[in-house]
């Protein structure tokens, strides 16, 4: 059995596997595709003292770094079901291929996805004007103008944050009123240079083969389809964790996200998670590397006072 038994391969489990394997322990990693969202990414500005990177550049650093150490990589390998430990004191992870991987604690690290519009052209512009992170990108759009779809909190806090970088910003939300909280409407209305639009069902976001020029949305109570002129579309409808395979074993949130305390540790004894699958508010790649080493020395603490 392993010590320790990383369950993904981004950020937070690269960075889980490395405080583990420093520990001299048997240390694993098991991922669907290592280097996570980070594969997804173009250009990476924020995250500290690495003043510019690329996604897949820095995929292959975190990769790289950590078979510094003797980790047992297993790449390609989907969990399916986590087995909360017995008398033997192991957990098991299933994986989807029927293997049980048993280890004496587990750092669960399988992050989350944007929920996407499935628009025509979203795909297509995704990095080349579609944007999922304005924390991340809204510095590319530096006097430009952007749309964001969706009125729940993360698009209204978004459209704030944005309109103090870009030109003007069109929010955009499918349901009659905005959903956020009241404050942050209120705030939001206080903004000279942001218009909202709301019964409006984004259609389609339009490209001249290059980048992001627009985009087509039908206005729900007229039917009328109308078009903005724009240089950047944020989606912002949700994050969904990818932990749909932990129902009913591991405490999740209302949204599904991992329940965890300050130290990484889930309510299953031994099982600790880290990154943008948890309750850890704000997800980026500092944060999840952050929340990856923490969970990775709690499993350590973990394993000294269970033997
Ligand atoms: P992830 O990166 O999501 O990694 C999850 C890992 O778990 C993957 O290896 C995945 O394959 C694996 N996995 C999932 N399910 C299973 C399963 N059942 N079994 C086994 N393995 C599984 N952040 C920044 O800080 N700066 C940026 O500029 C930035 N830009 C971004 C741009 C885009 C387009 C996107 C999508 C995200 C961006 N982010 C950025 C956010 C950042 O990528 C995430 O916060 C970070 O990757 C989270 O790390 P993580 O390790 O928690 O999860």
């Amino acid at each position: 059995p392993f010590d320790v038994l990383v369950v993904g391969g981004g950020p937070a489990g690269a960075a889980a596997a490395i405080y583990a394997a420093r520990k001299g322990i048997r240390t694993g990693v098991a991922a669907e595709r290592f280097g996570g969202q980070v594969l997804d990414t173009m250009a990476i500005e924020n995250f500290t003292s690495v003043p510019y990177t690329e996604g897949p550049k820095l995929a292959a650093d975190l990769e790289r770094h950590v078979r510094e150490y003797d980790v047992d990589i297993m790449n390609l390998q989907r969990a399916a079901k986590l087995i909360p430990a017995g008398d033997d004191g192991l957990v098991g992870v299933e994986m989807e291929n029927g293997a049980v991987l048993k280890s004496r604690s587990v750092v669960l690290a399988t992050g989350a996805r944007w929920r996407q519009l499935g628009v025509p052209g979203e795909a297509d512009y995704r990095n080349k004007g579609v944007a999922y992170c304005p924390h991340c990108d809204g510095p590319l759009f530096k006097g430009k103008r952007v749309a964001v779809i969706g009125g729940g909190n993360s698009g209204v806090e978004a459209a704030i944050d944005l309109a103090g970088i870009v030109a003007h910003v069109t929010l955009i939300e499918f349901d009659g009123k905005l959903r956020a909280d009241e404050v942050l409407q209120r705030k939001l209305r206080s903004l000279p240079n942001v218009d909202v639009v709301v019964s409006a069902r984004t259609t389609e976001v339009l490209g001249d083969g290059q980048k992001v020029i627009g985009l087509l949305y039908e206005d729900r109570g007229t039917g009328k389809v109308e078009s903005l002129a724009l240089e950047g579309v944020f989606v912002q409808i949700g994050l969904l964790p990818n932990t749909e395979w932990l129902k009913g074993t591991v405490e999740l949130s209302p949204r599904g996200e991992i329940v965890i305390d300050e130290r990484g540790a889930t309510n299953v004894p031994g099982v600790f998670a880290a990154g943008d699958a948890t309750t850890v508010p704000y997800k980026q790649i500092i944060i999840a590397m952050g929340a990856g080493s923490t969970a990775a020395l709690s499993a350590f603490d973990h394993l000294i006072r269970s033997t």
